[in-house]
């Protein structure tokens, strides 16, 4: 493996899988360009060397073949005014850079672009899922793939957990030294590792979210890092059930009421302290503009429903999250998309900011983490945020990650 840093492009053309992955509204226009802005780095890192840039990437999940709505060309203007904003710290770029499509991903048109790209130039493919190969993992495609570029750069976290041709099988056509991580991916990977292996006790995984079925493997896999455990959100009220408690019309998996008590006892064997909140703002119907009163987490009445945590569950978990020096958040604790029911999520996202600045260690990862810190004005005072939540969620179950593995290898 190389390292991407030290790696000189001058005259390489590289292949780079970015997750370019945004949302876009029904004009096209991009809502959030956090992704396309994350790989800017690794980009004018190879341009600065002298080398050429040939951009891969998915958009959204087209069913069969192209199709207008998916097409990564609405992506070109952005990518270019992204390219040419000055920037101080990554190296002279001789500006404007021209940024080149190709419509199709493999294909004349594509080899034809790629062939005649002049250092300094990027070249953005057409989505990748335009071909089914490309989710299937197919050999044949990636190789097709490979022959665009004379040297691998995977910088695609948001879906290194996909056994892809682009983000997994491709890597097998390089050689050696030929084949790296960008930038970002680099960073994801050093951020997550320092988090799962490095971490300073005390180590606090603040776990939210709706459903305790989608977090039980990174509760479990956890429970043998960290020293607390804060659940919050939906999830929590399956514990506080399992446990006897009454939680109304709560969001509750009764079919995990079980595997809730023995993940307790579990913890209890470890000497994990598993932090539950003790009160509750409950509602009475799942609405923005619903009846909202406050109740033991464990003795909300029939009719009602908790929708964020209490006051005092705010506290508890701030204290929690300031004794730590290791901190991983994954959830909200509460509906913050109603503003009624996103104090708890406000709360825990301040208490991970004044920890940080304290020199703990913070990283945010997950959709809903990542906007509630953007949105609360708390996203330059954690130490970092994770681009890819389903990538993110199962490296901290402890699953080997394709994408990594295939360039480790
Ligand atoms: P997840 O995708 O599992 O991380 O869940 C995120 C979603 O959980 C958000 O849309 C929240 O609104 C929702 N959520 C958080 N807490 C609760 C709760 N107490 N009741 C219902 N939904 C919740």
């Amino acid at each position: 493996m190389s390292v991407f840093s030290q790696y000189n492009f001058a005259n390489e053309k590289a292949l780079v899988r970015v997750d370019f992955n945004v949302p876009l509204n029904d004009q096209f226009q991009i809502t959030d360009d956090t992704r396309m802005t994350a790989a800017i780095p690794t980009i004018k890192k190879i341009l600065a060397d002298g080398g050429s840039v040939i951009l891969m990437s998915h958009l959204g999940r087209p069913k069969d073949g192209p199709a207008d709505k998916y097409s990564l060309k609405h992506l070109v203007p952005h990518l270019y005014q992204l390219l040419n904003k000055p920037s101080g710290s990554a190296g002279s770029v001789a500006e404007p850079v021209n940024v080149l499509f190709a419509n199709d991903c493999v294909g004349e048109q594509a080899y034809m672009t790629a062939g005649m790209l002049r250092p300094g130039e990027v070249l953005l493919l057409e989505n990748l899922r335009f071909y089914k190969e490309e989710e299937k993992g197919d050999k044949a495609f990636a190789q097709k793939l490979a022959k665009l570029g004379t040297v691998y750069v995977n910088d695609a976290f948001g879906t290194a957990h996909r056994a892809h041709a682009s983000t997994a099988v491709i890597a097998q056509f390089f050689p050696k030294g030929k084949k790296m991580f960008g930038l970002l991916m680099e960073a994801e990977v050093a951020s997550a590792e320092k988090v799962l292996h490095q971490s300073q006790k005390p180590f606090v995984a603040i776990i939210g979210g709706a459903k305790v079925s989608d977090k039980i493997l990174i509760i479990e896999n956890l429970l043998e890092k960290a020293t607390d455990i804060i659940i919050g959100g939906g999830m929590a009220y399956t514990f506080m059930k399992a446990e006897g408690g009454k939680i109304g019309n709560s969001l509750c998996e009764d079919d995990r009421l079980q595997m809730a008590l023995d993940l307790l006892k579990k913890a209890e064997a470890k000497g994990v302290s598993i932090h539950l909140p003790s009160d509750s703002i409950i509602a009475d119907k799942f609405d923005a503009n619903a009846n909202d009163s406050t109740a033991p987490s464990n003795n909300i009445p029939d009719g009602w429903m908790g929708l964020d945590i209490g006051e005092n569950a705010c506290e508890q978990f701030t204290n929690v999250i300031h004794k730590s020096r290791t901190i991983l958040w994954n959830g909200p604790m509460g509906v913050f998309e109603m503003k009624k029911f996103q104090r708890g999520t406000k709360s825990v996202a301040k208490a991970i900011a004044e920890a940080t600045a304290k020199g703990a260690f913070s990283l945010v990862g997950g959709g809903d983490s990542v906007s509630a810190v953007n949105q609360f004005g708390y996203a330059d005072k954690v130490s970092y945020i994770s681009t890819g939540g389903g990538a993110m969620l199962e490296y901290f179950e402890g699953k080997v990650l394709p994408g990594i593995a295939a360039i480790n290898e």
